[in-house]
């Protein structure tokens, strides 16, 4: 399907699992496909050559850094914020200094980004920031912080669908459940309690959760905005 052959896209954080997925979906899909690593020089290299993006290195807790790659980038049809951390534990012990990490990465990242591609965003652009499940659901210990920044991701879509609607850009986010990525591998030592919570007992793959960005980003959901698109096999069921 060639849907987007006439759109311009930035993914930041493509290098490596959810986001390279969304990568290799918006390039087959015909979009001109722009994508940010943080340290993932080689994997990134790699995905570039195999699907034709361009990348380029920003680190996304870096606010200035990711504005003026964007602003350099002129108008864009399609941003994807994907780039996120999960660090997990007891909030009594969750070094302060990894909660705001995630902070500057989860939240001001991506609420930075969304705002500064809008600014020159042509009319019925659509942003898509991927949230988590884990914004609705927090079903064990150890989840206070990674789940505050997903529900963040919440209001920011509201908010800014509702600043941009007069422009037909949409703002929408794509919350997975567990997902086989370097970040959350499926035969890892959480598996049975993640797939405890599940009616669909197995991790997605990538390339699933790429497949829902694809239809935000196509033109059959030029009315859908202001949503959190949940795909996690039944685990906030
Ligand atoms: P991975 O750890 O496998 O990949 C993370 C990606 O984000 C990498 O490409 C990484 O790039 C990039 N990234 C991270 N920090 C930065 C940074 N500071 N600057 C630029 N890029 C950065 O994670 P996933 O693919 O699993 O997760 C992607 C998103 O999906 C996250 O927002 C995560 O919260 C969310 N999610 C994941 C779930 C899962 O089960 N896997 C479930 C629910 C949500 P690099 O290596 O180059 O730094």
């Amino acid at each position: 399907m060639v849907t987007l052959s006439d759109k311009k896209a930035l993914v930041l954080g493509g290098s490596r699992g959810i986001g390279a997925a969304i990568v290799e979906r918006l390039t087959a899909d015909g979009a001109k496909t722009t994508f940010t690593y943080g340290s993932s020089a080689e994997a990134a290299e790699a995905l570039a050559n195999k699907t034709g993006a361009q990348t380029l290195q920003a680190d996304s807790a870096d606010r200035n850094a990711v504005s003026q790659l964007i602003a350099d980038q002129g108008p864009l049809d399609v941003l994807v914020v994907n780039a996120g951390i999960g660090v997990l534990g007891h909030s009594l012990e969750l070094d302060p200094d990894d909660v705001d990490k995630m902070i500057d990465i989860n939240v001001r990242g991506p609420y930075h980004a969304a705002v500064d591609a809008a600014r020159q965003m042509p009319d019925g652009g659509r942003i898509v920031i991927i949230g988590s499940v884990n914004g609705d659901r927090m079903p064990f210990p150890g989840g206070a912080a990674y789940g505050m920044t997903k529900s963040a991701v919440q209001g920011m879509v509201r908010g800014l669908a509702r600043d941009f609607g007069d422009r037909n850009i949409t703002v929408n986010s794509v919350q997975p459940g567990p997902v086989n990525t370097d970040l959350n591998p499926e035969d890892g030592p959480m598996k049975d309690t993640m797939h405890s919570f599940m009616a669909i007992k197995r991790h997605a793959q990538p390339e699933e959760i790429a497949g829902m960005v694809a239809y935000l980003v196509g033109p059959e959901a030029a009315i859908v905005t202001g949503a959190q698109h949940t795909i996690d096999g039944g685990f906030g069921a």
